[in-house]
Parts: structure tokens; sequence; C-alpha cells
């Protein structure tokens, strides 16, 4: 591989997921969130860990299978329901009264999204710690992350990868930014050195994912049933344009074909 290993470590804790109403209690301060909102809360301290790439791939994997269309439709209805709530009663109360009021989070969506989550922190923490928290060890102060963060961030690496599969489509060609990193100078005893670090965990994935494309990989929906799925890679070149997201649909849509034949040949 030509590309420079990641010079990037994550906190890893173990993780609980709370009510945001929960959160806000045992803290004492206002979560400006739905009651009902899950967040990933770390239970034990953490330990720094060099993320593998198995490790990336898996996340990258998992959150382009993080699909949620009603949660991103509620949201929306929540975001003109706050902009009419603010017009009648003011910025100030409209939060107030929004965020006593539950969302309508789809529950088959949910439990997907959050198996997800449990399967990725485990091994590459928070998404924004680092960011956030750099008062990590401040006694009684519990670390978070609304789930509306990884939501966001599957999203995100959807669009890389649909954003790219469009352009390829309209054979157009096309250079788009899409992460950061920063450029920092380490000094130490034997001199300095030059790095390249994602600024959190989420820009790592950001950053995996570019990698991931640039080597080869795609993401498209499968023919048959519709379930988005990652082909290609660079030892997997032939599947690079395969149409099925598994050998059932494969299968499935050869037995139809083969069912759709005159019957009149002996097969
Ligand atoms: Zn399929």
């Amino acid at each position: 591989m030509a590309d420079p290993a990641m010079d990037f470590e994550c906190r890893v804790a173990t993780y609980e997921l709370w009510r945001a109403d929960k959160l806000a209690a045992s803290q004492g301060k206002r979560i400006f969130d739905p009651p009902n909102m899950p967040h990933l809360v770390a239970i034990s301290r953490a330990k720094i860990v060099r993320p593998s790439r198995q490790a990336l791939n898996l996340a990258v994997n998992l959150l382009l299978r993080t699909q949620m269309p009603k949660w991103h439709a509620a949201k929306k209805r929540r975001t003109q329901e706050f902009a009419k709530l603010a017009r009648s009663l003011g910025r100030e109360d409209a939060i107030k009264q929004q965020s006593s009021d539950p969302m309508d989070l789809d529950a088959n969506e949910f439990s997907n999204l959050e198996r997800n989550v449990f399967l990725i922190s485990r091994h590459i923490g928070l998404l924004s710690e680092g960011e956030f928290f750099s008062d990590f060890e401040k006694e009684g102060t519990l670390i978070h992350e609304s789930l509306e963060h990884w939501i966001d961030a599957a999203r995100d690496i959807q669009n890389i990868f649909s954003d790219l599969e469009s352009s390829r489509r309209l054979q157009e060609d096309k250079e788009r930014a899409v992460g950061h990193l920063t450029i920092s100078l380490a000094l130490k005893s034997n001199g300095v050195s030059l790095h390249l670090r994602p600024k959190n965990t989420r820009a790592a994935l950001i950053y995996h994912a570019a990698q991931m494309i640039a080597g080869g990989m795609t993401f498209q929906a499968c023919v048959v049933c519709g379930t988005p799925f990652v082909g290609g890679g660079p030892a997997r070149e032939k599947r690079a344009r395969a149409l099925y997201c598994s050998n059932k649909c494969r299968w499935a849509r050869r037995n139809r074909r083969q069912k759709d034949r005159p019957s009149s040949s002996a097969d």
C-alpha cells in the first residue's frame, strides 16, 4: 500500500445508550435534543488506541449500510415546526418547548443504527472525541455523543460514494473536497517531524473512506432488492461493477431468467 498509515489515535471506552432526558438529569444541565434521543455514554475510562485498517474498514462499511430515511424525514418536519414555533413564541421558548417534545424514532431504523454504533465504537470510540472533550479527565463529567452525530456521519460517507457514482454515470471529470486534515509539527529531542492528522474520529473515517474509494471501492444499490452494497476494491477488481448485493440475489435473478425462458428447451 502506497498510502501512509494514518497518524491518528482514538480514545475507546465501554459505552451505554442513554436517553437525552436521563443524561440531562444526571448531569444537571440542559441538553438541546429531543428527550428520547439516544446518546452514547462512556461508562469506563478510555484507553488510547491506534485504529487498525480493519476497524476503519468495518466502520465505513457499517455506516454505508446505516440508512435512515424515516429519521431524515422526521428531522425535516421538526425543523419546519421549529421555524413556526420560533415565529410565534420567540427562539428561546421554541427551543424549550421542542426539547421537551419527544421525536418520532423509527424502531427498525434505530435498532440497526444502535447495533452498528456499538460494533464500531468498541474499536474506535466516539466520533467527535478529541474535539469537544479535551477536559476528559475532569471529575464527574460524562463523555457522551448524540446518535444524531452518527446519522450525519453515515450520510456524509454515503454522499461521498454516491456523488462519485453519479459523476461516473455521467462520465464527467470532477474534483471535490470531501474532508480536512490538520498539519502538525511535533518537536522532540531527536528533531522535528511533520504529521497530517484528522481532528477527530469522524474526520479519520472520511479520510479512510476516501482512501477506499481511491483504491477502487464502490457503493451502489442491488438491482434485485435495492440494498446498498460495497463492491470493487483492489483485490476484487472483477466485482467493481457487480450488480447484486449477495449470491442470494444473483441466484434469484438467474432463476427468474430461467423461468422466463420458453419451457420447450431442455435444461
Ligand atoms: Zn440484493
